[in-house]
């Protein structure tokens, strides 16, 4: 299971009721932020969060209410003890814009690996998020910005006749569904002696701030959750959303259709939407299992088997 929190769905600049941009993921203890707006550790400690375990956090773009909450937090997550290296994913110039928060944030207790404008699917060094594959894509924006898929891969189960019938002693069964191979007695056993068919992982995207793109829909494709900017309600401000590259609901949900995602999630509202509920219906007349969001709203993604 993995557990998800909506921090902020706020667009621009923050509001009375709406921080900014911040989806928080907790996978088997350990924590991923993706974007982190100003309000971000506000209602990361109002939903105990935890800021210990956060190893990594994955920037979209250099925008102040996608990354601003970063100043106070890095300096947050320093005095909550952590040890272990922290990775930060962005677009290009995350580097310099790393160093310069920096200045203000001299001394932390832990690494900072920074990847900047990853052009693969990558993995992070982690004990546990070792498992995770991240993807990016280059989003239309009025600066440069990422989209990112997540996805969880499930290890398969342990098979005892697969044990048996390939003669894995039992002293090794335990560790070998943990590493890809062992050698004891002269002999090599690898892990896929004694695992079962893949089982399908889970797979989260994140889409803000962009126009919809023809490459939006494959990149997203199965999400069990595609969490996507949703600037504007009324389809009447569609030249607004195409001079300001942002999105209305209606195109947010046309992407969750074409991608064939199982759920969809709005964000990025913006400040001048006071209550995108009123506007549910755009988007669930185009993708019904769509859901408004709400700073600290809280979701749970299960496996299906
Ligand atoms: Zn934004
Ligand atoms: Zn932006």
């Amino acid at each position: 299971m993995i557990d998800l929190v909506l921090l902020g769905c706020g667009g621009n600049v923050p509001m009375p009721n709406r921080n900014l941009s911040s989806l928080f993921i907790n996978y088997r203890g350990h924590k991923i932020l993706i974007d982190c707006g100003e309000g971000t550790q506000v209602s990361m400690r109002m939903k105990n969060c935890g800021f210990k375990d956060i190893d990594l956090i994955l920037i979209t773009h250099l925008h102040g209410d996608h990354i601003i909450g970063l100043i106070g937090l890095l300096s947050t997550i320093g005095n909550s003890g952590k040890s272990d290296n922290l990775t930060i994913v962005g677009p290009r110039g995350i580097t310099e814009a790393i160093n310069a928060i920096r200045v203000l944030v001299e001394y932390l207790p832990y690494k900072i690996n920074i990847i900047e404008d990853p052009k693969e699917t990558f993995s992070i060094e982690n004990d546990i998020l070792k498992d995770l594959e991240i993807s990016a894509l280059e989003l239309e924006h009025s600066t440069e910005c990422l989209g990112y898929s997540l996805y969880f891969n499930r290890t398969p189960k342990f098979n005892v006749q697969k044990a048996l019938i390939n003669n894995v002693p039992k002293e090794l069964w335990n560790r070998l569904q943990n590493s890809n191979e062992i050698f004891y007695n002269n002999r090599t056993y690898t892990s896929d002696m004694v695992l079962g068919d893949d089982r399908k992982g889970i797979k989260i995207s994140f889409v803000t701030d962009t126009r919809p793109l023809f490459t939006i829909p494959d990149f997203i494709k199965d999400s069990d959750l595609f969490v996507c900017e949703a600037m504007y309600g009324d389809d009447m401000d569609i030249s607004k959303a195409m001079k300001n590259k942002h999105m209305t609901f209606t195109e947010a949900a046309n992407l969750a259709r074409l991608g064939q995602v199982k759920k969809l999630l709005l964000t990025h509202f913006s400040p001048s939407l006071e209550n995108p509920h009123e506007y549910l219906g755009n988007a669930t007349r185009i993708f019904e299992n769509t859901i408004i969001g709400e700073d600290r709203l809280s979701l749970s993604l299960n496996y299906e088997d």
